[in-house]
């Protein structure tokens, strides 16, 4: 009996000529994620991804899994795979399928023909095959077309046929690296975790940015952004991390400016240097975890004044979401626990009692008068450190 995985892809089926590239990069996405679980072929015939085993002892369940998870998939399925034989398909079905239907009570069966020359057409399949099932289960299965609790179904396709029951969702987007690549700034918290998980769902590679306050913030704080990156490229792949310390930044800040406007004026810190990382490697858009109105500086006038410094698009992909909506995707991809251990991170040190919600642009920009700002852009980019996680 040879098992394989049938991926089908969403979005990538809508694109014209461009087609081929997006699917290329689909398999090689795939291909990196089912390694770990054997050696695989993997090949598209009509809209549909075939990953099949090259040896005997490879993990299916393993690839399966990955399979689903791998972003530009959108449905997945573990099929067996027969010759194109009426007999042999029911003889598979009777001997070697019935393991898939363990646990289900009714089922009914599809089947689609895009070999013509198969001399049994699709309802005669489906009968047949139907018939074979209902055999083989001994009165434990029952048919039920309209809400059966597995769909089978037997597809007799140009190389050979395939059984399978039913098809699971999978995570759906497009794959890495269709479509750009973005510098995600990455704290130690929730929001950003999240907001690089949905960008890298929509195909663009991420790089991450972190900013550091040592002594005020701890290695152990630069650890937790490390391991959140490493959990977000389980999905997106190999991550660059660019650190930057921004501990002079903010002692002069302390010292010189308005205690009120500290965070906004760090944040523009941020931006610049953020945009300088990015130019330096090549990201075309800044990425961050910012929601509307969760705190002082995700305020409209607050954003407006922070993105004033910048020139590229800024992408803020939980900017309409509730926090409770963020941790449920937070949970999901496995960064939740991670982002709540108690670090300090940059953003707690020197915070102001009274942080503005509302400010000016121009009161900011007076605020930065009083300090070199280009001189400390410059003292901090020289810090920059870049730490290349894997998955
Ligand atoms: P998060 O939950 O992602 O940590 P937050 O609730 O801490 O966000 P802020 O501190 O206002 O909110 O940060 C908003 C966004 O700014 C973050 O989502 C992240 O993109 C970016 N950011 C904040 N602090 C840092 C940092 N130390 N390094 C890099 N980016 C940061
Ligand atoms: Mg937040």
């Amino acid at each position: 009996m040879k098992e394989i995985i049938l991926c089908k892809y969403g979005e990538i089926a809508l694109k014209g000529t461009n087609r081929g590239h997006f699917e290329n990069l689909l398999k090689r996405e795939l291909q990196r994620r089912v390694s770990p679980f054997g050696r695989y072929k993997i090949y598209y015939i009509q809209s549909t991804v075939y990953i099949e085993p090259l040896e005997e002892d490879c993990d299916i369940a393993g690839a399966y899994e990955a399979a689903k998870n791998t972003f530009g998939v959108s449905a997945v399925s573990r099929a067996i795979e027969a010759p194109k034989d009426m007999d042999k398909i029911l003889d598979i079905i009777k001997t070697s399928f019935m393991p898939y239907l363990d646990g289900a009570r009714t089922f009914k069966v599809e089947s689609k023909r895009s070999d013509k020359s198969f001399p049994y057409q699709s309802p005669e399949i489906s009968a047949e095959a139907g018939g074979a099932i209902l055999d083989a289960s001994g009165g434990r299965l029952k048919v039920d077309v309209h809400h059966p609790d597995v769909c089978v179904r037997v597809e007799i396709r140009d190389l050979a046929a395939y059984i399978c029951a039913g098809q699971e969702r999978a995570v759906g987007g497009m794959p890495i690296g269709s479509n750009g690549k973005g510098l995600l700034l990455l704290s130690g918290g929730i929001d950003s975790p999240v907001a690089g998980y949905m960008m890298a769902k929509r195909g663009v590679s991420v790089e991450a940015m972190h900013f550091e306050s040592f002594p005020y913030t701890s290695e152990r704080a630069k650890q937790k952004v490390l391991s959140l990156a490493q959990k977000l490229a389980a999905y997106a792949g190999e991550i660059k991390v660019h650190v930057i310390s921004v501990t002079k930044i903010q002692e002069e800040l302390r010292d010189h400016c308005d205690e009120d406007y500290f965070t906004l004026l760090l944040r523009r810190f941020m931006m610049r240097l953020s945009e300088r990382t990015a130019e330096k490697f090549y990201c075309d858009a800044l990425i961050t975890g910012e929601s509307i109105g969760q705190v002082a500086s995700q305020t409209m006038k607050a954003i407006l004044t922070t993105d004033a410094v910048v020139s590229r698009p800024v992408f803020r992909p939980v900017i309409g979401m509730d926090k409770e909506d963020i941790v449920q995707i937070a949970r999901k991809i496995d960064t939740f626990e991670t982002s709540i251990l108690p670090y300090e991170d940059c953003c707690t040190v020197f915070t102001p009692a009274h942080p503005r919600t509302q400010p000016e642009l121009s009161k900011v920009e007076a605020e930065e008068a009083r300090i070199d700002v280009k001189a400390l852009e410059d003292e901090a980019f020289a810090t920059l450190e870049t730490i290349v996680v894997r998955p």
